[in-house]
């Protein structure tokens, strides 16, 4: 089966290579220093500055998202949330469960993120922004300088969920004054699931610090004094340590604007191929990770079911109401442009049927 999916995603053989390898034990000083080189490579790829501090939870990108919430802010704060689909609405309902006050910007399915949102929240005070930079459940890219600028003026932390921007679209964390980065192992790195981190930028990370402890598995400041070392509080997932570890390395010796431009052209060249007789794309910026891909008729699960079952193709699906007539192509892992214009030809011919 191949995946145009995000994520898991399609996965390029030196990954496959990589998990056929043993599982070393890992309190050893190979082992750190191997983290040690991750750990720098991850924050250079990120645009992140070197004294910010990464931990390395083995759980998929939600239990980031918490652990953020845990660990930075209570019921003395107050936070803005932008919920433009699935994953903004995620951070909203986490405020709700830990009973940290909270504004949320709630867009509509086609709705772009623009400055007059802001308009309303701009004489109230923030401990933070909260915001999925491209929301994956509608394939929207928000405009960064915008957000960020509000956060700038404000003096809020900003908080990005960039789980599937990251290496698919430019991200420049320190230059745009991200707070705090969260990130997934399957999306943009194209690995296995099983891990995601949390980047912590200087003034973010000292306010944790000065926080009292309310958990063990998520407390960030165990994570921080590990990583000096090169290693966790707990067991990680070894094995995908070295898959990062690898692809890292691959990105950091092709240069990650080669890798970015592939993906662009892909997303580029299946747009421009998919498009019209009844198929059409949304209105806003989309990242390069996904094209959200519409249908006038209700045809989204049938051509979905036909992909998988008679061509060995797995696209993502679109949940809900939206799920008829839309679903979404990734445009990351090992794909090529071929792999794009052929997808795109079978949806059309397969719309044409339906
Ligand atoms: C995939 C994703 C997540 C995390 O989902 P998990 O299933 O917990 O890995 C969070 N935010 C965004 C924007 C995502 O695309």
């Amino acid at each position: 089966m191949k995946l145009f999916t995000i994520g898991p995603t399609e996965m390029f053989q030196t990954t496959k290579d990589i998990r056929k390898q043993d599982v070393p034990y890992f309190r050893t000083d190979e082992f750190s220093a191997d983290m040690l080189e991750l750990d720098r490579l991850l924050k250079k790829t990120m645009g992140a500055a070197q004294d910010a501090k990464t931990v390395y939870l083995t759980a998929s990108g939600t239990a980031a998202m918490e652990a953020v919430i845990i660990n930075c802010f209570d019921e003395k704060d107050r936070l803005l949330v932008i919920a433009g689909g699935t994953f903004g609405n995620r951070f909203a309902e986490l405020c709700r469960i830990y009973g940290i006050p909270h504004d949320v910007i709630q867009l509509g399915e086609d709705e772009e993120l623009t400055g007059e949102h802001f308009a309303p929240y701009r004489d109230t005070d923030y401990t933070a922004l909260l915001v999925n930079l491209h929301e994956t459940a509608t394939g929207q890219l928000y405009d960064i300088e915008l957000i960020s600028g509000f956060c700038r003026k404000k003096g809020m932390y900003l908080i990005a969920d960039a789980i599937s921007t990251f290496l698919c679209d430019e991200y420049k964390m320190e230059r745009w004054g991200i707070s705090a980065t969260i990130i997934s192992t399957q999306k943009g790195l194209c690995v296995t699931p099983g891990m995601s981190m949390v980047v912590v930028g200087k003034a973010l990370a000292e306010r944790i610090l000065e926080r009292p402890r309310t958990c063990m598995y998520f407390d960030f400041k165990d994570y921080f004094k590990n990583i000096e070392r090169g290693q966790t509080p707990f067991t990680p997932a070894v094995g995908i340590v070295y898959e990062v570890l690898d692809m890292l390395r691959h990105i950091e010796k092709q240069g990650l604007e080669h890798k970015l431009a592939h993906i662009r052209n892909l997303a580029r060249v299946y747009r421009e191929e998919v498009q019209g007789d009844g198929i059409f794309l949304p209105h806003f910026k989309m990242s390069n990770a996904i094209t959200t891909t519409g249908f006038e008729k209700p045809a989204a699960n049938s051509i979905y079911r036909q992909l998988r079952e008679k061509y060995g193709m797995c696209v993502n699906p679109s949940g809900g109401e939206f799920g008829a007539h839309h679903f979404r192509v990734s445009h990351v892992g090992d794909l090529q442009e071929a792999d794009m214009k052929q997808l795109a030809r079978l949806i059309k011919d397969l719309y044409v049927q339906y």
